[in-house]
């Protein structure tokens, strides 16, 4: 597929083509790409459990094995620094000024609380979610965030299993296979 800008070769044609699907429909919305995302990245992730309802801030997406929670940021609403999408109108600035503060205020609060429980937090905003090249970077972003914590999703236990297995067989010594002489034992035959 003709790309108009040169792009950090961290993906296979396969993958790429995945991340395009995932931002070909106008509609798309933030949450759900970033869901999709996780999905071919082949995390699991909780997004209605009792676990969410739990937690502060009744996050959306959350990866119980590694203690991770993922918030998917309206760039308008929640005030993404420095972009263009996180504008203030015009009319009634005062109000719209508050209602931003007290979003801001709360979701520094809702993350620091999520830190005190033990939970690492990732926010990814909208305008990363609308690109190939942003959902790029935030699959390397993930990637390399998990990948540290405790598993490698890559290897699976079956894998490993059978990795082990194999292994062992070819350090096991081979058992000598003695050669018996005894006279007469052509003659037996
Ligand atoms: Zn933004």
């Amino acid at each position: 597929m003709p790309r108009s800008r040169p792009v950090a070769d961290t993906f296979t044609p396969d993958e790429r083509s995945r991340l395009m699907s995932l931002i070909r429909s106008r509609d798309t919305k933030p949450e759900r790409a970033v869901r999709s995302l996780l999905h071919h990245l082949g995390y699991r992730f909780t997004i209605s459990g009792p676990r969410n309802r739990r937690l502060p801030g009744k996050p959306d997406i959350v990866l119980p094995k590694f203690e991770t929670v993922i918030m998917v940021h309206g760039c308008f609403w929640h005030r993404h620094p420095g972009c263009r999408l996180a504008s203030t109108p015009s009319t009634n600035a005062e109000f719209w000024q508050n209602k931003f503060d007290r979003n801001v205020a709360r979701d520094a609060r809702v993350r620091r609380k999520l830190n005190q429980q033990g939970w690492s937090v990732m926010v990814i905003w909208e305008c990363q979610t609308r690109t190939v090249d942003g959902l790029e970077k935030i699959a390397a972003r993930l990637r390399r965030t998990l990948s540290g914590t405790k598993i490698s999703y890559a290897a699976s236990p079956e894998k490993t299993a059978a990795l082990r297995v194999a292994e062992k067989a070819r350090k096991a010594p081979r058992k000598k296979i003695r050669k018996v002489e005894s006279p007469g034992k052509h003659d037996a035959r």
